[in-house]
């Protein structure tokens, strides 16, 4: 039954998150390759080579095992010495580059950034995400420190105060992990009334772009089941499930916007710090004589902003925490062993039909409902 499938102890736990996982755990030389091996499983999309990796569970295995007896894996040193996966890599780490845009490119025989800038500059068309992207790279490839994602949220906090008093704001993704730095900066938003959710988000990203903090953005809103369906539980429960399909993988119906944050112009003396302090900064053009907002800024950054309604905060809170590898291992233990199904917008229990929402107002709650022991963010680092 379930509880004694969750009370296992550590050596025959199946679950990642049945178990702590700090920041700094020890089998970080198998899970780096495994994730190689995962990333490079994306970027082939072709049929024929997909079926060569239908067996991932046996396949980790090898990997594993090759690690374990000769200290690395001889197939994931082959992955990352191939000319493809290097590619794949340069390209797929520009913001708006996805696999199947780093594919075509490498495919039409380019290699590295100087090939694809040349391409641009013989008239290859870039997507709006894609040029701003690449105008901003070497900003963008800059981890971001806690306290510039701290001096952010407090800039999001008081520019949210003046379009709504009251609103619920919470820093995720990996600084609530305790992580010191990160790629991007996550912003959770809330509000106690669902209609002053509906909206919310434009109004925010409205004020952000007059101020000229807003260099880029990719807002999306109004897909979230919750208010098409108020009134409907029943096809709210359908919707969120159709939704998560249509979008695939863990992307949920929040509403959104990814965007490229600047937090504002600094004194000279300031940039000249900050470009001795990262020599790198000029090899792509520095985003700070490029980017339409900066003429001697501060950096541009990729910055979430996630608004939820205040019934699905909780859910949202723990998703948009992660890690991405813990969020997977709940939700697979969650349907697998207890049949719920467990998204960013909430919990369904699908023991009955029609399958039954359960509702929670702390994560520790979801953790109750899982049978699982709490985990503070700093132990979900999976
Ligand atoms: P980093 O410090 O590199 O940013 P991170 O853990 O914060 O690492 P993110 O990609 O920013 O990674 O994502 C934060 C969390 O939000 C992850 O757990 C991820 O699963 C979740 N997440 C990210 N994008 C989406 C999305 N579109 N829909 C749902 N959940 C998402
Ligand atoms: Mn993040
Ligand atoms: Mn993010």
């Amino acid at each position: 039954s379930r509880t004694t499938e969750s009370n296992k102890t550590t050596e025959d736990t199946k679950f990642v998150c049945q178990r702590a996982t700090p920041l700094k755990h020890h089998n970080s030389k198998f899970t780096d390759a495994l994730e190689i091996l995962e990333r490079h499983a994306v970027q082939i999309t072709r049929i024929e080579e997909a079926a060569k990796l239908s067996s991932v569970g046996s396949h980790s295995k090898k990997v594993i095992q090759d690690i374990l007896e000769n200290g690395s894996s001889t197939e994931v040193q082959g992955i990352i010495s191939s000319d493809f996966f290097k590619s794949m890599e340069i390209f797929s780490s520009i913001y708006g580059c996805g696999p199947a845009t780093a594919r075509k490119w490498y495919e039409k025989g380019y290699r590295s950034m100087a090939d694809v800038i040349q391409a641009v500059s013989d008239g290859m068309k870039l997507t709006e995400q894609q040029a701003m992207g690449l105008k901003c790279y070497s900003d963008l490839v800059q981890p971001v420190p806690r306290e510039e994602a701290i001096n952010i949220k407090d800039i999001v906090v008081k520019e949210l105060n003046t379009v709504q008093p009251n609103c619920t704001v919470e820093l995720v993704g990996g600084y609530r992990r305790g992580k010191p730095s990160g790629h991007d900066v996550d912003i959770l938003i809330t509000h106690q009334d669902d209609d002053i959710v509906e909206g919310l988000l434009a109004k925010l990203v409205a004020r952000l772009e007059k101020l000229g903090h807003m260099l880029h953005k990719d807002l999306m809103v109004g897909r979230n089941p919750h208010f098409e369906n108020k009134n409907s539980y029943l096809k709210g429960v359908k919707g969120i499930a159709d939704g998560n399909k249509r979008q695939g993988g863990h992307m949920d119906s929040l509403d959104h916007c990814f965007c490229m944050f600047q937090v504002g112009t600094t004194s000279e003396s300031e940039r000249l710090e900050t470009t001795q302090a990262s020599p790198e900064s000029d090899k792509t053009g520095s985003c700070t004589d490029t980017c339409p907002g900066g003429s001697g800024g501060s950096a541009v950054r990729r910055v979430d902003l996630i608004v939820t309604p205040p019934k699905q905060f909780t859910f949202a809170l723990l998703g948009w925490t992660g890690s991405k590898q813990f969020n997977r291992s709940l939700r697979d233990y969650a349907w697998k062993i207890l049949k719920i199904k467990l998204s960013n917008h909430g919990m369904w229990d699908h023991n009955h039909v029609p399958p039954r929402q359960i509702e929670a107002s702390s994560e520790q709650e979801i953790f109750d409902e899982l049978k699982l022991e709490y985990r503070e963010p700093q132990d979900r680092n999976a």
